[in-house]
């Protein structure tokens, strides 16, 4: 038996928004096709259309081939205001003045 960690991208398809579900996906018996979907712990339903979206609560979800979200990063992004981007809008100027005045 083998253990495998997904981490499977989805879109909503009604307020757009992205985001992702870590499973860890145990493989049964080969003979039975069998994928036992489990997320913290807890055997859930695999990943489908129904998955429910965490920011407007429906239940029309697009779901991505893992990966697709390293390969398109513009999806993450929020779309009109920065709340979840880490990256600092302030930039290290401070310490060039001295260098720019001699
Ligand atoms: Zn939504």
């Amino acid at each position: 038996m083998k253990e495998e960690l997904r981490r499977v991208p989805f879109e909503c398809r009604s307020c757009w928004h992205v985001w992702e579900e870590d499973y860890l996906v145990r493989q049964a018996d080969a003979r039975d096709g069998g994928e036992v979907w489990l997320r913290g712990g807890v055997p859930v339903t695999p990943p489908s259309v129904t998955e429910m979206c965490p920011r407007c609560g429906c239940r029309q979800a697009a779901r991505f081939p893992e990966g697709y979200l390293a390969r398109h990063p513009e999806l993450t992004r929020p779309a009109g205001r920065a709340a979840s981007d880490p990256t600092p809008l302030v930039s290290p100027v401070p310490k060039r003045r001295r260098w720019i005045e001699g």
